[in-house]
């Protein structure tokens, strides 16, 4: 990777596959944005790309098909609502992860998510790591989102008002799945900065790039890395609790209804964005959540109909927003991805068009590649575009391998190498 291409990732922009054009990633705190945030959004991919937007499983939002000569603008009218992209792509810290966007102790969880994402995002101290370094916080381990992080924090409860996290670390997806493992049970949320700071440093001094954290985990084993992270300076500093008005955008109320709005593949165009951010502001203090499985949620103010609230919507973006599965997560692939393999949203439509009334109720996802950015191995029925194999005609086809998930921890590999066809002949009849 040239020089530029290092300093564009770390802005958040990758190249994309169709030559002469980029996608600029904008990294959000827990998957949450302000209605002017994503007007913001909407204007800038309107302005400067083709007017489509893409939500992540990580809950940020990228903007495909902007020039090269633009991004400095891009960057620029993103910064004015105070959205930044710095640390989205390359060897930096991502934006900070929660799929427990519906559970009560949410606004607590966007609050710390805020914090780090303040504390890591743009500080040179954690920028040109070896590769990506994760963080997500969950209110609990249910989804089994907190093992494929290079920090899952899961909230452990409350004592004195103050919240505890059990820390997870060193997971990941990719080629080489790994499920993270407990480095510490019940911490209090003030260690949880110096702590992820002493990973940070064990990480750096030792893996070489283009390495992910997991790696030290199977070269050194849990126990030698456990302890070269407790005995880092930073891993023993104290540092004040956080103080102050509450950080969170979300409502802290428990009692308001929650809308969400399926967006297929988490493609939705900037009239669809603006359309939502507009009701956001009549029917939801102003506040839309990413959701990790690529759709956007709204927490109704009291006395709001969901249904009719969903109608008018229905009107205004032309978006049928019906989950024809319990979840399909899907990545850009070869749509718009330098790494794809499959043509991601196409092969999902095939698929869609063949499941059957038992696999509608399960959770899909899909990846254009061995990167794994859909998380399939945390869906019941993953899927990967695993390689291109040579047809009789010399036409690259896509192949396939399918993961089956059927307990707490990560999906595993049942069959490799399928085509489109056997891959829909197989699925057809899932349960
Ligand atoms: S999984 Fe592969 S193809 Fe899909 S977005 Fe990630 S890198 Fe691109």
């Amino acid at each position: 990777m040239s020089a530029a291409g290092a300093e564009y990732r770390l802005d958040g922009i990758y190249k994309q596959r169709q030559d002469g054009f980029y996608m600029q990633r904008v990294k959000l705190a827990a998957g949450v944005i302000s209605s002017s945030q994503a007007r913001t959004v909407a204007a800038v991919s309107t302005r400067f790309g083709q007017g489509t937007i893409h939500l992540t499983t990580r809950g940020s939002i990228e903007i495909h098909w902007l020039k090269e000569d633009d991004l400095p603008l891009v960057k620029r009218e993103l910064a004015m609502t105070g959205l930044t992209s710095r640390g989205a792509c390359g060897g930096a810290v991502r934006g900070i992860t929660c799929g427990s966007q519906g559970a009560q102790g949410f606004p607590l969880l966007e609050t710390l998510a805020r914090r780090l994402h303040r504390h890591f995002t743009g500080n040179p101290r954690f920028e040109r790591l070896p590769k990506k370094f994760k963080i997500g916080v969950e209110a609990d381990a249910k989804g089994g989102r907190h093992l494929i992080q290079d920090v899952g924090l899961v909230l452990a409860g409350y004592e004195d008002e103050r919240a505890f996290f059990d820390i997870w670390i060193a997971g990941g997806l990719g080629k080489e799945p790994r499920a993270g493992f407990l480095l510490s049970e019940k911490v209090a949320e003030e260690r949880i900065i110096p702590i992820i700071e002493a990973i940070i440093r064990v990480y750096t001094d030792h893996a070489p790039p283009p390495k992910r954290l997991k790696f030290l985990a199977k070269e050194f084993g849990e126990e030698k890395l456990r302890r070269l992270i407790q005995e880092e300076t930073a891993y023993r500093e104290d540092i004040p609790a956080a103080s102050g008005l509450p950080e969170h955008l979300v409502p802290a109320s428990h009692e308001l209804e929650r809308l969400e709005l399926p967006v297929f593949g988490g493609k939705l165009t900037a009239e669809q964005l603006s359309a939502i951010a507009d009701a956001a502001d009549r029917l939801a203090t102003g506040v839309l959540m990413v959701t990790a499985d690529q759709d956007i949620a709204l927490l109704l103010s009291p006395g709001i109909e969901s249904a009719d609230e969903l109608n008018k919507l229905r009107q205004s973006t032309g978006m049928a927003f019906v989950k024809s599965v319990a979840t399909f997560r899907i990545c850009p692939g070869s749509h718009e991805c330098q790494m794809g393999l499959a043509a991601t949203r196409d092969v999902t439509g095939r698929l869609m068009a063949h499941i059957s009334e038992t696999g509608k109720k399960l959770s899909w996802a899909l990846s254009g590649c061995g990167n794994s950015c859909s998380q399939p191995q945390l869906a019941d029925v993953g899927i990967v575009a695993s390689r291109l194999t040579a047809d009789a005609d010399g036409q690259k086809t896509p192949r396939f391998d399918l993961y089956r998930r059927q307990n707490s921890g990560l999906g595993l590999k049942t069959q490799e190498g399928l085509t489109t066809e056997e891959l829909i002949e197989t699925l057809r009849y899932i349960e």
